[in-house]
């Protein structure tokens, strides 16, 4: 049949049609557009109830664990005492100034909203009292919120000190990160908290029990020790601790039969502690004198998965999932003392489990935030885990992880530099904006929609401001065709859809106002800067010395463990080099 259209003054006005409403996207969520532009109404997320267990949450598939019906309200703040944490003046209905400030930064909540949260349990805001006497800028962690992520940094026994690793902290805050883990184990361990606290805008987490066996067999570990250990960094300004207190020694048997044993450094030294001693994990016997130290200056648990899976295989297992149930039990404890509280994830998790481990952390942990390391979603791709990672932690952020913490290129392989601190930031930043889009947080699409104009009109100058990472940006466009002009070396004139698509009068793609270029000519772009070269630099071609440097098949160090045969030798050699 002859097509139902007419011409009309050169151009076919074709038949009007109708989409078929069935085939048309539901309005289940909220529209991630302030504007409500675009053809994509709204989200697939459940709509927001802030306030609700389920406020910006993925539909539950069929068989998912439905959400806990404890929360922190459950417990009242001990009588006859002045509201400490933030969590206390939640439960006693303060809206403290460091709520209003989150309000400000979270614009699509009120202080009221987020006073409600905190006081259920489900956000926290990891804001030591000391640290706000330097330059803490207080945030939030929690699911009616934007996602967060983390960056892990320190010293570590083999290279790195202090001033690097203060460099990369805020390199990290430029790129985004929301909170920083000093994670030293090595150096002046101290002296880097120290300089961290002082010197960050954002919060500081750490793991204790690494300074803990600083200068001391593990054995020698004491409840007194503990216990100084956790008050000395409290008062040092510390913004939430990890402590692997849910691992006991009735979970140590769940784990013999796995591929890759506990990967997990403070759960791992924590079971052999239980076995040396015979005993149960002190962190988890002393669990209520450490919430008394960690109320008193408004120090967070982020109670850590010591017995999370180091690989595929071993994701969901009887010992992890154990682990989280006594998480559960150490939550309502730490409620009940007036603690924050998160939640520490997996790790390594095949894409279609990473659902069910948010879902059942939200029934077991009664709704405390989920903060995730990943999880990466396949094992075989060392050198580029923050990708393998970054994809299961958009799965994960959009079934309901609050925090997540980056993973880098360098990962499994060595201590990130620098710019491996920039490749996970920006991978987190991208998984944790494309999981705020998809579950309709208001005005999370904002950004997207302009630099989509912005595209459509060819505009390169408001294409590059709006992008995340402009000199990368610029640097790679330049790099072909350093001329502001209407098409790029993608396609190249001829073949550009986007400046065909302009030139078909009917289509107002492209012609929104305040995105057309300047001039409408071919321009010469400014030049790069420093930056942008030493970008494009980097993409260079390695020169054959290099390349032979890298391939050097020459003899191996004299530390390389499978030179000697005896384990201690080889550490004693190690140390030797080191020292
Ligand atoms: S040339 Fe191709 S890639 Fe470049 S702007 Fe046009 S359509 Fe996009």
């Amino acid at each position: 049949m002859a097509p139902d259209k007419r011409w009309k003054g050169g151009f076919a006005v074709v038949k009007r049609i109708h989409v078929n409403p069935e085939w048309s996207l539901p309005e289940l969520g909220s529209n991630p557009s302030t504007n409500r532009e675009g053809t994509s109404p709204s989200s697939f997320a459940i709509r927001p109830e802030v306030g609700g267990r389920r406020a910006f949450s993925s539909p539950d598939t069929p068989g998912m664990p439905e959400p806990s019906g404890i929360e922190a309200t459950d417990w009242e703040n001990e009588k006859g005492r002045k509201p400490v944490t933030q969590l206390e003046s939640a439960r006693a209905g303060i809206i403290t100034a460091e709520m209003k400030r989150v309000a400000e930064r979270e614009s699509h909540l009120t202080a009221e909203q987020i006073r409600a949260e905190i006081a259920a349990g489900r956000m926290i805001i990891p804001a030591n009292r000391v640290h706000l006497g330097y330059k803490l800028d207080p945030m939030c962690i929690g699911r009616a919120s934007t996602t967060k992520i983390n960056a892990n940094m320190g010293a570590s026994p083999v290279s790195s000190g202090t001033e690097e690793e203060l460099e990369k902290l805020h390199w990290a805050e430029r790129w985004g990160a929301d909170t920083i883990m000093d994670l030293s184990t090595g150096g002046q361990i101290d002296v880097c908290r120290e300089t961290f606290i002082r010197n960050s805008r954002t919060p500081i987490g750490t793991v204790p029990i690494y300074s803990m066996i600083i200068g001391r067999k593990l054995e020698d570990l004491t409840y007194d020790v503990i216990l100084e250990n956790l008050e000395h960094q409290a008062k040092q300004g510390v913004d939430y601790f990890t402590l692997h207190a849910g691992v006991l020694r009735e979970h140590l048997p769940l784990v013999k039969d796995r591929l890759i044993g506990i990967v997990s450094r403070g759960g791992s030294l924590l079971a052999k502690w239980m076995l040396i001693h015979g005993k149960q994990n002190p962190m988890y016997d002393l669990f209520e004198d450490i919430c008394d130290i960690m109320r008193e200056y408004d120090v967070s648990f982020s109670l850590g998965d010591g017995l999370r899976p180091g690989g595929l295989a071993d994701a969901s297992d009887a010992a992890q999932l154990a682990e989280l149930e006594t998480l559960g039990e150490l939550t309502q404890r730490a409620w009940a003392k007036g603690v924050q509280v998160m939640i520490e994830g997996p790790g390594h998790v095949p894409f279609d489990q990473i659902e069910f481990n948010m879902k059942l952390e939200r029934r077991l942990c009664h709704g405390a935030p989920f903060y995730v390391l990943g999880p990466l979603v396949t094992d075989i791709f060392p050198g580029y885990d923050h990708i393998t990672s970054c994809i299961g932690a958009t799965a994960a952020a959009y079934h309901g992880a609050s925090m997540l913490c980056y993973v880098t290129p360098k990962e499994h392989l060595g201590l990130p530099k620098k710019d491996d601190v920039k490749q996970g930031c920006v991978a987190y930043k991208i998984a944790a904006h494309a999981a705020d889009i998809a579950l309709g947080i208001p005005g999370s699409r904002d950004q997207d929609d302009e630099l989509t104009k912005a595209r459509a009109a060819l505009n390169w100058k408001k294409h590059f401001e709006l992008s995340f990472d402009p000199d990368t940006a610029k640097a790679y466009h330049d790099e072909d065709l350093d001329v502001d002009t209407d098409f790029c070396a993608m396609c190249g004139h001829d073949w550009c859809s986007v400046r065909i698509s302009k030139e078909i009068v009917e289509f107002a793609s492209g012609k929104a106002d305040g995105f057309q270029r300047e001039g409408g000519q071919a321009v010469r772009t400014s030049a790069l800067s420093t930056e942008q070269q030493e970008i494009l630099e980097r993409r260079g071609v390695l020169s054959p010395e290099e390349i032979h440097k890298l391939a050097h098949k020459g003899e191996k160090t004299a530390c390389h463990s499978d030179l000697i045969e005896n384990e201690g030798e080889a550490k004693e050699v190690q140390d030797g080099l080191l020292a």
